[in-house]
């Protein structure tokens, strides 16, 4: 079960409510006030939860913002659209959207299910929206995604970042089909946000940041021994994807783990950027996280070991967007 509601987490103002929850949802940031925010939807197979918890705290939201357009921070876009929020977006983004690019949310090259919506507000770098009760800066921050944006509230010095930098983790890069070239601006983004001096970060999965210093150094150094090391770039995306697709399908019989890895478009990517043939390449990434417990076999089921929430399966029945209408 997910931890209860705690809108008064130490550190945080009364407007800024938060809830970690479990993958495949990213976290819970509501903000309170004049104009009830949301930041991220989480998955889309939790929508309802999601708005439910939504309503224990406002009785509406005027505005999603995304963070960045992976399935687990927009999927509850259309639900809350549908109730008459807006949603608001990076520039990058929803030009993509509009065109429903094949690229968007990486749903079809990811495999991961994405309701269809549409980024109705645009958000440039240095915008100022007045979200609850508060002024938040838009800062793109290109590098887990190219249209990745943190929002920077200088009054309270606290900077929601999604992706780019958790905890105890940093965004995995699309290295796969980028290069590790698309390190450096992932570098950059980290070190801008560094040098906001934030006393908390809104990570969008795992606790609070409460200190960002040492967080955001430790993230930048992983990054630059990715940028040394292609192997250990391409590795480190990959198990991510694996694991967070094993959660989205409740595990995977391990008898159909490798075809289903072998159709992949971001496996075949992988293997080819670090000169492997694919099953060599399925092979070993199957083995190392085995012997490491980030996966496990059950009774001839594949499973992610860290904690998830089940999934109704019949989100894969969801076009992707190069179908939206
Ligand atoms: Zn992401």
């Amino acid at each position: 079960m997910a931890p209860a509601s705690t809108p008064t987490e130490p550190g945080l103002p009364t407007e800024v409510v938060w809830q970690s929850r479990p993958f495949p949802n990213s976290n819970f940031l509501l903000l309170r006030g004049q104009r009830p925010s949301l930041v991220d939807t989480g998955f889309v197979a939790h929508s309802e939860q999601t708005a439910a918890l939504a309503g224990e705290q406002s009785s509406r939201i005027d505005v999603v913002v995304n963070t960045h357009w992976h399935s687990d921070h927009v999927g509850a876009n259309a639900l809350f659209q549908s109730a008459g929020a807006e949603i608001a977006g990076s520039t990058v983004e929803a030009r993509a959207i509009h065109r429903h690019d094949a690229g968007c949310c990486a749903a079809e090259y990811l495999d991961q299910p994405v309701p269809e919506y549409a980024v109705d507000r645009v958000l440039a770098d240095g915008d100022r929206e007045l979200l609850g009760d508060s002024e938040w800066e838009i800062l793109t921050i290109p590098g887990h995604t190219p249209g990745h944006i943190a929002l920077w509230n200088a009054e309270h010095r606290l900077a929601a970042v999604g992706d780019s930098v958790t905890a105890y983790d940093v965004g995995w890069v699309s290295i796969m089909n980028q290069g590790t070239r698309a390190l450096d601006p992932a570098i950059a983004s980290l070190r801008r946000l560094h040098d906001l001096g934030a006393k908390v970060l809104l990570p969008g999965h795992g606790p609070l940041v409460t200190a960002p210093e040492p967080a955001i150094n430790k993230a930048i150094s992983r990054l630059e021994r990715q940028r040394e090391n292609i192997d250990l770039a391409v590795d480190y995306g990959a198990k991510r994807i694996l694991a967070f697709a094993l959660m989205i399908h409740n595990g995977i019989v391990r008898t159909e783990l490798e075809s289903y890895l072998g159709q992949r478009a971001w496996v075949t990517d992988s293997a080819a950027t670090v000169g492997r043939d694919v099953d060599d390449f399925i092979r070993n990434l199957l083995d190392s996280m085995l012997a490491s417990g980030a996966i496990t076999l059950r009774e001839g089921t594949v499973y992610a070991v860290a904690e998830s929430t089940p999934v109704d399966l019949r989100v894969f029945d969801l076009p992707y967007p190069r179908n939206w209408e």
